[in-house]
C-alpha cells in the first residue's frame, strides 16, 4: 500500500475511474477478445475445405508439411486484414487509455506501473532486455542450421517451429511419472519426496474427460492445505514436461507453506523459476536416457525453440510495446506505422535468419498481451533467463546449490525478487548474470550442431 500511495487518487476519483472503465477500458479488451474469437480463418488443403479458429490455425505453424503451414500463414493474415482498421483503433484508444492514466497517476513510464507490481527495478528490465538483444545472433545462427536441416535456402517466417528429427514414441502416465521422479531424485531427494506425495495421496487429476476443462494449472491457495494440481494427460512428450512443470508449482508451493497467506505466493517474475527449473532437470534427464540422435535431435530443437519463444520473442514484443507507445504520444497511429514498428523490431532479431513473409506485418494484431496486460512479456524473459542462469549455477556448484536454491523456494514472496536473489550471490543489475543465461542457451544450440554435423554425414 506504501509503494502504490503516489500513484492512488481520492477515493471519489478512483471510484469514478472504476465505473467509467466498464464503458471504457473494459469495454474496449472486451470487444477485442469477442473479435479474435468471432473470426474464423478458412483453410482448403487435400480437397478439404475448412474453418479454423485462431488457435487451430496458429498450431498449423508446427506442422511437418510445408504447404499446409504457408497456407495457415496466408490464411491467417489475409483474413486479419480484413480486420485490422478494427484492431487498429482499438488497439489506438488502449494506448492513450494507458497514457492518460498514468499521467493522472504520476507514472514516469508507460512500464513504471508493471514494474511496481513486479518489485522489479526499472534498471534491472534495462539491462536483462540489453543483453537479450546482444544475443540475437545466436538466434539467427540457429536459424541459418535449421535452414540447413529443412534444406532450405532461408526460413520462412511459417519454418520457424517446423519439426526436426524424431517425436518420441507415446508415453504412458505411469511411465511419466516414473519419469519425472527419477529425474527429480537426480536433481534433489527432498523435491522427489514432494513429487511422489502428489502421485501417492491423488493430488493430481490428469485424466482426460468428457466434460472437464482444458488446460493445466497448479492451485496452491491457501498455505495452510498442500497443492492440487490439474492437467489432461495425453501420452505425449510435452504431457510429461507439462506435469513436470506443474511439479515444479506445487515443489514450490509446498515449500513456500512456511509463509504467511499474504507473502506466501510467488511475486510474477518469480512466479514460474520452480515449474520451469523442474522442465530443466526433467529435459536433461530425458536427454541422457535416450541415446538415438534423431529423438535427441528432436528434443533439443523443441527445447531452444521454446526458449527463443520466451527470451527473444517476448523481447521483440517488449520493444514492439515501447516503439509504439512512444510514437503515440504524438498522434493516433495508423495500422502502417504499428506494422513499421513491428517489422523493424522483428527485422533486428530475425536479421537474414527468417525472412518476414508476407503478411506479417500484422503479426502484432491478434496478440492479447498488447490488449489486455501491456508490458507483461517482459516478465517471461526473466523467468526462463533466471532459471537457464540458476541451472548453469547449478551446473558449477553441485550439491552445495541445493540448499539456497530451496531457501529461494522457501521464502515465497516475503521479500522482493532482488533481495532473494542477492542470497543466492546473485546481482540483477549486472549485465553478467544475464549473460550466464545464455551461456546454458549456446551449450544447447552447440549440441543441436553437433547432432546436425552427425546426421548429415550419415
Ligand atoms: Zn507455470
Amino acid at each position: 500500500m506504501r509503494r502504490y500511495k503516489p500513484h492512488t487518487l481520492s477515493e471519489a476519483e478512483e471510484r469514478l475511474m472504476n465505473e467509467r472503465d466498464l464503458t471504457g477500458l473494459h469495454a474496449w479488451r472486451r470487444l477485442f477478445t469477442e473479435l479474435i474469437a468471432s473470426i474464423d480463418f478458412p483453410l482448403e488443403h487435400e480437397d478439404e475445405s475448412k474453418h479454423l479458429s485462431l488457435d487451430t490455425i496458429l498450431s498449423l505453424m508446427r506442422h511437418s508439411d510445408r504447404t499446409l503451414r504457408q497456407k495457415a500463414h496466408r490464411s491467417l493474415y489475409q483474413v486479419l486484414g480484413g480486420q485490422s482498421a478494427i484492431l487498429t483503433y482499438i488497439y489506438n484508444t488502449l494506448i492513450q487509455d494507458h497514457q492518460m492514466k498514468d499521467r493522472l497517476r504520476h507514472y514516469a513510464h508507460p512500464m513504471a506501473q508493471r514494474n511496481l507490481s513486479n518489485q522489479i527495478e526499472p534498471e534491472v528490465v534495462h539491462t536483462m532486455l540489453n543483453v537479450v538483444e546482444t544475443n540475437y545472433p545466436l538466434a539467427q545462427h540457429y536459424f541459418a542450421l535449421k535452414a540447413r536441416l529443412l534444406d532450405l535456402p532461408q526460413l520462412e517466417l511459417y519454418d520457424q517451429y517446423a519439426p526436426i528429427g524424431r517425436q518420441r514414441h507415446q508415453i504412458a502416465y505411469a511411465q511419466a511419472q516414473e519419469m519425472i521422479l527419477e529425474a527429480f531424485r537426480g536433481f534433489d531427494p527432498r523435491f522427489a519426496d514432494i513429487a511422489e506425495a502428489f502421485f501417492q495421496q491423488g493430488w493430481i487429476d490428469a485424466e482426460v474427460r468428457p466434460g472437464k476443462r482444458g488446460g493445466a494449472f497448479c492451485n496452491g491457495y491457501p498455505p495452510s492445505n498442500h497443492p492440487y494440481i490439474l492437467c489432461n494427460y495425453t501420452d505425449d512428450l510435452r504431457d510429461v514436461m507439462t506435469v513436470a512443470h506443474e511439479l515444479g508449482h506445487g515443489i514450490h508451493f509446498e515449500l513456500a507453506r512456511q509463509q504467511t497467506l499474504f507473502n506466501f505466493y510467488p511475486t510474477l517474475p518469480l512466479a514460474e523459476t520452480a515449474s520451469v527449473f523442474a522442465e530443466m532437470v526433467v529435459f536433461e534427464y530425458l536427454l541422457e536416457q535416450d541415446r538415438d540422435p534423431q529423438t535427441q535431435l528432436a528434443l533439443i530443437c523443441s527445447k531452444i525453440e521454446d526458449i527463443f519463444a520466451t527470451i527473444f520473442r517476448q523481447t521483440v514484443l517488449t520493444r514492439f510495446e515501447e516503439g509504439v507507445f512512444a510514437q503515440r504520444e504524438q498522434r493516433r497511429l495508423t495500422t502502417e506505422q504499428i506494422s513499421a514498428v513491428w517489422l523493424d523490431v522483428n527485422r533486428r532479431y530475425y536479421g537474414d535468419g527468417v525472412n518476414q513473409s508476407d503478411g506479417y506485418e500484422l503479426g502484432w494484431s491478434y496478440i492479447p498481451h498488447f490488449i489486455n496486460t501491456p508490458f507483461y512479456c517482459y516478465s517471461y524473459v526473466f523467468g526462463e533467463l533466471l532459471v537457464l542462469a540458476l541451472y548453469g549455477m547449478y551446473r558449477d556448484q553441485g550439491a552445495s546449490f541445493l540448499p539456497r536454491y530451496r531457501g529461494l523456494l522457501e521464502a515465497g514472496a516475503s521479500r522482493a525478487p532482488a533481495d532473494l536473489l542477492a542470497e543466492l550471490g546473485v546481482d540483477l543489475c549486472e549485465a553478467g548474470f544475464w549473460q550466464l543465461g545464455f551461456n546454458e542457451l549456446r551449450r544447447l544450440v552447440a549440441r543441436m550442431e553437433e547432432l546436425a554435423a552427425d546426421q548429415q554425414q550419415v
